[in-house]
């Protein structure tokens, strides 16, 4: 079980810096190995944007 469709999580990178997202089930979350910011996913949508991000360094 997976949190998003494995196609689309293999295509998703982060839109800050481009780099792999790991899936966090737990806490329905795409992290980004980078910058560490966490985007949200709904519904099995990964929400991809940066002001719905949380965390991260502003580098
Ligand atoms: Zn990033």
């Amino acid at each position: 079980m997976s949190l998003i469709d494995s196609t689309l999580a293999e295509i998703l990178v982060c839109p800050v810096d481009k780099a792999d997202l790991i899936e966090d089930e737990e806490s329905s979350r795409l992290e980004c190995s980078e910058c560490r910011r966490r985007y949200p996913v709904r519904d099995g949508i990964p929400i991809m944007l940066v002001e719905e991000a949380e965390g991260g360094s502003n580098v």
